[in-house]
């Protein structure tokens, strides 16, 4: 017989000794105007811990911080540098159960996937620490005889970086790891849905021995007052954010007062293709992986499921069995799969997709609706979902849903399926299983995305470079051009 899991029971211990507060010199304190704001489990609406909400003056303080920080940080052997980072790494994974745990309090995704997103996000560290031993210049031949011409590459100052609520570990130390790599120090925004796993991050990098001030972390309920300080200020040179394509854009503009380097990963509408010839039951297990992990909610999640029309029936059938196995509950439960959305907003996004498309002749053939609710439940949980006949005039394939709905579209010919993947502002990931070797290539070609995945729905890793083209974004992180969003390139001529 298995015992049942209290979850509340598993929250108060978790959150036991908690201790949060704004992270600035390596000390939790409170914010400067002493006020608060509360964090909450979106598997059960439960208030989990409320801590100090970060305003402007310690946005400046956190600046402060950063700034005096910098010199001796960016002066460090990057060897150093790089032992340090490989430490805090080292900890991530000692700490992966509380920091797993604690993910899936505040964020709801299931404790499995909560403890793969600690490993990924440690190997951020790890693989950065490596790139800090590399930063190379260049010696070039002068077209004189008596200069010597050099290419330096030095850390770009004090950067901010902006992250949201769907990866709370990783998505910040995609962003630390090359930063501190280079030799920058960082003010961190962690998203306002899930500051505690930044948090305690900020335990880490304190007992890794990483010098106050290198990392600031600054938990914010409302990021305008934060967002209004690092903009204005010229000490902040860079800022790289995650988010939605609305706010990436709002940061552009913002960028233009003290002219700083930005770096955005923004929204994506991925197409998922499935050619007649594709390895079926790889196709299904990889559709179902890209398009759920998350319960939908990622950027580079399978957002248009593309199956061409020799196999559309067979795919169909065998998808919605194996997602109709998927079990849907809180994640510290061991049998769920998939956990809540984070919000009713996210929710209303699901609900409004999924009428649009069933007015507009699309056919529902799982799910559908909410789970039914019982004092648990605030009305997060959601069927998995899915529809055939869809069709590009419906807001599913037009907007990304965020949520476990699989849109099925039928397609008859490569040219026409490439034209429908490339119909949108978006370009981050997309995906197509094949087993052509010439069309792998002739697809990936043309398709107009920063990440391609050929029979492989899980592309991202440390090791390569990941961003999207066009309203995707701008730059990538990870993999060997990740560090280089973080250093400026200085030219010196040497006159001899
Ligand atoms: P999502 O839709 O995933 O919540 P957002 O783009 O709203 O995406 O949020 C991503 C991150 O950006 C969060 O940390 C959020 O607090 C922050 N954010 C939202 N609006 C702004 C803004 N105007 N300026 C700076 N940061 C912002």
């Amino acid at each position: 017989m298995t015992i049942p899991v209290d979850t509340r029971t598993i929250a108060r211990q978790t959150l036991a000794d908690a201790a949060y507060g704004v992270f600035i010199d390596n000390t939790f304190r409170p914010a400067a105007d002493g006020r608060t704001f509360e964090v909450t489990n979106p598997a059960t609406g439960d208030l989990l811990v409320s801590i100090p909400d970060a305003g402007a003056a310690d946005a400046r303080a956190a600046i402060d911080s950063a700034a005096a920080a910098l010199p001796a940080w960016a002066a460090l052997p990057a060897q150093q540098r790089a032992d340090l980072l490989r430490k805090a790494a080292a900890l991530m994974v000692e700490r992966k159960e509380h920091l797993a745990t604690l993910m899936t309090l505040e964020q709801g995704k299931p404790l499995t996937e909560a403890r793969g997103e600690i490993v990924y996000a440690a190997s951020f560290l790890t693989w950065f620490a490596g790139e800090a031993e590399r930063v190379y210049g260049q010696i070039i031949p002068a077209s004189v005889a008596n200069k010597r011409l050099m290419v330096l590459r030095q850390p770009v100052g004090v950067v901010a970086l902006i992250t949201p609520w769907n990866f709370p570990s990783a998505m910040l130390t995609r962003k630390l790891g090359p930063a501190l790599a280079a030799g920058c120090t960082a003010v961190c925004k962690p998203a306002e849905q899930t500051p505690l796993s930044a948090l305690e991050l900020g335990r880490v990098f304190i007992d890794a021995g990483f010098p106050p001030g290198v990392v600031n972390i600054l938990p914010c309920s409302d990021p305008i007052p934060f967002s209004d300080v690092i903009f204005a200020d010229d000490r902040v040179r860079k800022v790289s954010f995650t988010g939605s394509t609305e706010v990436g854009k709002i940061l552009i503009r913002s960028s233009a007062a003290t002219v700083k380097r930005i770096s955005l990963e923004l929204g994506g509408n991925a197409p998922f293709i499935i050619f007649d010839d594709a390895d079926l039951e790889a196709a299904v297990k990889g559709a179902i992986a890209s398009k759920f992990r998350n319960n939908g909610q990622t950027c580079v999640c399978a957002n248009r499921i593309y199956v061409q029309r020799g196999i559309y029936d067979r795919f169909s059938a065998r998808f919605a069995e194996e997602v109709g196995k998927m079990r849907v509950g809180n994640g510290l439960l061991p049998e769920s799969v998939l956990g809540p959305l984070i919000d009713m907003a996210a929710r209303l996004k699901v609900e409004r997709h999924i009428s649009d498309a069933l007015a507009h002749g699309a056919k529902l053939m799982l799910g559908g609706s909410a789970m039914p609710d019982d004092a648990n439940v605030p009305g997060t949980f959601w069927q998995p979902t899915v529809l055939t006949n869809v069709r590009a005039d419906m807001l599913i394939t037009q907007e990304e849903t965020f949520g476990p709905v699989a849109p099925l579209i039928p397609f008859e010919t490569e040219e026409e399926v490439i034209a429908a993947a490339n119909d949108t502002p978006f370009g981050l990931a997309a995906y197509f299983y094949t087993r052509d070797v010439s069309r792998v290539m002739r697809v990936a070609e043309r398709l107009e995305y920063g990440i391609i995945g050929a029979n492989d729905a899980l592309p991202s890793t440390a090791q390569a470079p990941f961003g999207g083209v066009k309203q995707s974004g701008l730059g990538r992180e990870g993999g060997s051009v990740g560090i280089d969003e973080y250093l400026e390139v200085k030219y010196l001529s040497l006159g001899i």
